[in-house]
């Protein structure tokens, strides 16, 4: 049997430490031998080790009257008879009736049973218990025994059989010195701290406002992407303001057993109201406050009732009940209308991307512990960044440190950080994952269509980077970094986009005259992004400034997939992303064919060197006449 399943990666295991599997094996089998051991141990006491024969009652009747027995000893129902002739036998008589009467029922005169000596003995009470009590409590003992070894596996583990209704959240004590995070520890996010000071504020010294008759949010809900430190900015509230932080994650609501969801959501209130001033943090609520209605199967069911107990909790907070929920999620769009009016969770919080200080700062927070060369420059990593979260930042300094380590230097250098960025950003090199020839040279034509592409056309990012070594799932990559952060994306820069993902396939189509699978995942980039061109961004020429999916481009979860627009339309649709994804085509064969030498330069020398740097690669367009893309003018900032 392997109960293993029930314990798996299991955050909770880490406070209880969970039992290894092997361990749990080897005590079931010392289990069986105990019993086995007790097993035998009664057989022997109860004396069924010994062979003697047996009488039937009627038989010894039979031996009384004819006057042939000795002696009977009666212990309980147990008759252990001894003949004239000494011999020894047993015999079991009727509960409940005396061995008199018995006997006089099978016909012996009294008489003859005069003759007979009968000896009445009282088991000795323990032997007494145990033989008869034995039989019955064994198998329970070793039923609640197994029940025990059963719990102590799964406690902490996902089932939880034993105690359903209760809470799983995680408590954080304020005065847990090591665990405490700041506002200090979370770099940027400026707004979203002040927004969270006045919690703090209130956490703190309630009676402050409690007295001047404010009324305190209830509910704060983090928004923003993920990895943008939603989960640790609750924790850093907790912590400024040193109030116990109850910890659940929307899921872990909704588990096994319909109903336990609503039961845990008044368990942990309860807690929280106790421990009060507190804070309770739903992490990706979503997984519960999706918008209800529409839902079909249990499974959403159970959702909604969580979410309505949710509320209903909410809704009785008493305003000195001084706890305040927090939530996060990165689908705010999704949420129940419920939850986000005012008395509930009203202040909205929202995380952005950090920008390129922001990031910088992250990267500091997470150097504390690493020891740094003196080339390091995080300015310069912070630069060839954009887009990434704190999280990617924080898993950057990490590669770089296990970079450095895994080559048995003391320091982490520069080069390791930019390595890690490539990781980071692609997953790992693939170096063992070897081309033949062939592939080599369709993979080096693909990628120097891809970089040609972008380097000609005028809105696309400048190439930093090209490469067929295979990184995560990709055969080869060209990497290209805006030259500036940008929050809004033109039209114009889309269709350069759409025309430089599609270089790879016409680079193939071009030299070789036939198409692999290699292009597949760049088509797709194409197509949805023309997609969304046309039915979210309004930046089609046809169907016009007219939105026709919600931003996350595809039917809510747990609605049934409605039509939002009619069939004419959608035909209208199709055409104009065909008709992108064509432009896109030309310009792409319009550039690879007025720039042939450039592109099967760059081909060929990436199939002798396999990764060009952007100083090398700009030599090469530099020397073909390919005017290089400079900054504009940054704005000082
Ligand atoms: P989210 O909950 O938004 O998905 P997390 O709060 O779990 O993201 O962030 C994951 C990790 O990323 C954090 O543990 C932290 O190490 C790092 N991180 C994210 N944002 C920041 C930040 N602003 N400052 C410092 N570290 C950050
Ligand atoms: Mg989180
Ligand atoms: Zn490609």
């Amino acid at each position: 049997m392997d109960f293993n399943f029930l314990n798996q990666k299991n955050p909770q295991n880490k406070g209880k430490k969970g039992q290894p599997p092997a361990k749990f094996g080897g005590s079931i089998a010392g289990a069986i031998l105990f019993f086995m051991l007790i097993t035998a141990l009664y057989l022997v006491v109860s004396g069924e080790g010994k062979v003697i024969p047996e009488v039937a009652i009627s038989d010894l009747a039979k031996s009384v009257s004819a006057g042939e027995v000795k002696n009977i000893l009666v212990e309980g129902d147990k008759l252990t008879i001894t003949y004239n002739n000494d011999e020894i036998k047993k015999a079991k008589k009727e509960v409940g009736s005396s061995l008199s009467q018995t006997l006089f029922n099978y016909g012996v005169t009294s008489q003859a049973l005069a003759k007979t000596g009968i000896e009445i003995k009282n088991e000795s009470g323990f032997m007494f218990l145990l033989l008869n009590i034995l039989p019955f409590l064994l198998p329970i003992v070793f039923i609640l025994l197994f029940f025990w070894y059963l719990s102590r596996q799964v406690k902490g583990a996902g089932m939880q059989a034993f105690s359903f209704g209760q809470s799983k959240a995680r408590l954080t004590d304020p005065n847990d010195k090591n665990n405490r995070v700041t506002f200090k520890d979370v770099a940027g996010c400026k707004e979203a701290k002040e927004e969270l000071k006045e919690i703090v504020d209130f956490l703190k010294s309630p009676k402050k406002f409690l007295d001047i008759g404010a009324r305190i949010p209830k509910g704060v809900i983090l928004t923003g992407a993920p990895g943008t430190g939603k989960t640790l900015l609750a924790r850093a509230v907790a912590g400024e303001a040193s109030v116990p932080f109850f910890h659940l994650s929307g899921s872990e609501f909704v588990e096994m057993f319909v109903g336990v969801g609503a039961s845990r959501v008044r368990d942990l209130f309860k807690m929280a109201k106790k421990a009060a001033p507190a804070i309770i943090f739903v992490d990706e609520i979503d997984a519960i406050g999706r918008t209800r209605g529409g839902g079909f199967g249990g499974g959403n069911d159970e959702r909604e009732q969580t979410l309505n107990q949710i509320l209903v909790e909410m809704d009785g907070f008493e305003p000195n009940d001084k706890v305040i929920v927090m939530a996060a999620t990165n689908r705010p769009d999704v949420l129940d209308p419920a939850l986000i009016r005012p008395g509930r969770f009203d202040r909205k919080v929202i995380l952005d991307l950090p920008d390129r200080a922001d990031r910088e700062e992250i990267l500091k927070i997470h150097a504390v512990k690493k020891p740094l060369a003196e080339d390091i420059n995080l300015k310069l990593i912070a630069e060839r960044t954009p887009g990434f979260s704190g999280a990617d930042l924080y898993s950057l300094m990490n590669e770089g440190a296990i970079l450095a380590a895994r080559e048995n230097r003391k320091k982490v250098f520069q080069f390791d950080l930019i390595r890690a960025i490539e990781k980071v950003m692609l997953g790992p090199e693939r170096k063992s994952h070897l081309l033949s020839k062939k592939e080599k040279e369709i993979t080096a034509y693909h990628e120097a269509g891809h970089a040609i592409v972008a380097s000609v056309l005028p809105h696309a990012d400048p190439v930093h980077k090209v490469s067929i070594i295979a990184r995560g799932n990709a055969g080869g990559y060209t990497l290209k970094l805006p030259l500036e952060e940008r929050r809004l994306q033109s039209k114009r820069e889309f269709i350069d986009d759409i025309a430089m993902s599609l270089g790879g396939y016409v680079a193939e189509k071009m030299i070789f005259g036939d198409i692999t699978t290699g292009p597949s995942s760049d088509l797709q980039v194409a197509t949805n992004l023309a997609r969304a061109m046309v039915t979210r961004w309004g930046m089609s020429d046809v169907i016009g400034p007219i939105a026709l999916v919600d931003s996350g481009g595809r039917p809510q979860y747990g609605e049934i997939a409605e039509r939002e627009f009619s069939e004419t339309v959608s035909t209208k649709v199709d055409a104009e992303v065909s008709r992108i994804i064509n432009d896109g085509i030309k310009s792409a064969e319009k550039v690879l064919t007025e720039y042939k030498k450039a592109f099967t330069a760059i081909a060929k020398k990436l199939i002798e060197v396999e990764t060009l740097e952007q100083e090398e690669y700009e030599k090469i367009l530099t020397v073909h006449g390919i005017m290089l893309k400079k900054k504009e003018e940054a704005p000082v900032s």
